[in-house]
């Protein structure tokens, strides 16, 4: 499978900021597990029998991790048209974590304006083109001192200010792919920072971070270079940033979809209940199943079930669907769906909507309840 789909995108409005657009973040992480696995095909969609096909959700959900390619407003438009195929009640963008280097990057402005057409239904983390980029750059040049870190917040409150509602997508440890490689340590003083932006103006922050409890080797089949040989522990980091402000939401990407093998349900308990201000977002991809998948032909696995239905206000879904809908079968929506449907409908409510309204707060919530009465 040629995995480069890095595509132009289109910006909603021109910003000075936003000159030359590409994506393909969220294909990193289906790089990842596709090395792995040899584009495996879902064990939903090849079982006879299993609860596979097109949705829509037995009940309403928020979709929390989306990308988009080529012109914005199309993209947006093409989400909202989803919706009603989905059962979804509200879809969120996120821009891929990127680095200044990469001519591709992009942030938030591309598509804030198309976004704002649909209010309730479509909103936007913003940050992955700028402020990950900036902690990406303080890595590499060892300053992150006053000044750096005035220019940071200034920008996060910029991003607050166009009206994103979150920060999102950043990464401490990410696979090369539509974007280059990254890593931070996940208590860099720059991520601390972005903790305490978040936690005052009552944002979350959304995290892509590859599961490293100990230094290791890059898992054999993820391609080194571009990856580096060797992985640097993250947890341990992890858990310092989720401890240095409890009043920072924090939303652990992709559970579900893990490219080392340690993102097992046993570590996403252990943090959970140690950590109070962590969420995880739900993501299941048909087309790059990766290790610890939470499907197996077609059914939640039960160490996964028990996780979701022991800790129901923890999780919400982000499949990393992106929009328009690639060609194909099963889309990433549909597998998570599948996933969805197979919850107690109690827990459903939690993970599909009650959640979200919960990390993302009043302004999410009544725009929601406005738009989807
Ligand atoms: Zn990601």
């Amino acid at each position: 499978m040629i995995l480069d789909d890095v595509t132009r995108i289109t910006p909603s409005a021109q910003h000075p900021m936003t000159r030359s657009w590409r994506v393909g973040a969220a294909a990193v992480a289906m790089l990842a597990a596709q090395v792995l696995l040899g584009c495996q095909p879902s064990p939903g969609a090849t079982t006879p029998g299993a609860p596979t096909g097109p949705g829509p959700a037995l009940t309403p959900y928020i979709e929390a991790h989306t990308h988009f390619d080529g012109d914005a407003t199309a993209a947006v438009q093409a989400a909202v048209a989803g919706m009603t195929r989905q059962n979804a009640a509200m879809i969120l963008f996120q821009i891929p974590p990127d680095t200044f280097d990469h001519p591709g990057h992009y942030d938030a402005e591309v598509v804030l304006d198309a976004a704002k057409q649909y209010p309730g239904k479509i909103a936007v983390l913003g940050g992955g083109g700028t402020l990950n980029a900036m902690i990406m750059q303080s890595v590499a040049t060892g300053d992150a001192g006053p000044g750096v870190q005035q220019a940071f917040k200034a920008r996060a409150e910029e991003l607050l200010g166009e009206g994103v509602i979150g920060f999102g997508e950043m990464t401490a440890e990410h696979y090369s792919g539509g974007t280059p490689y990254q890593y931070a340590p996940a208590d860099h003083p720059l991520y601390l920072l972005l903790a305490d932006i978040a936690a005052a103006h009552g944002v979350p922050i959304d995290l892509h971070m590859e599961a490293v409890p100990e230094d290791m080797a890059v898992p054999a089949g993820v391609k080194s270079p571009p990856n580096p040989p060797r992985l640097r522990a993250n947890i341990a980091a992890f858990e310092r940033l989720l401890a240095h402000n409890p009043g920072a939401k924090i939303i652990w990407a992709h559970a579900g979809s893990d490219g080392t093998g340690y993102r097992t349900p046993a570590l996403c308990r252990r943090l959970l209940l140690a950590h109070p201000n962590l969420y995880m977002e739900i993501k299941t991809d048909p087309h790059a199943v990766g290790m610890n998948y939470p499907l197996a032909d077609g059914k939640i696995k039960p160490d996964w079930r028990a996780l979701f239905v022991e800790l129901p206000d923890r999780f919400v879904l982000g499949s990393d669907q992106h929009y328009p809908e690639p060609k194909g079968p099963d889309q990433r929506w549909q597998e998570i769906v599948m996933l969805f449907n197979q919850l107690p409908p109690d827990v459903r409510k939690k993970i599909g909507t009650d959640n979200i309204a919960h990390i993302y707060g009043a302004g999410v919530a009544s725009r929601l309840s406005a738009a989807n009465p």
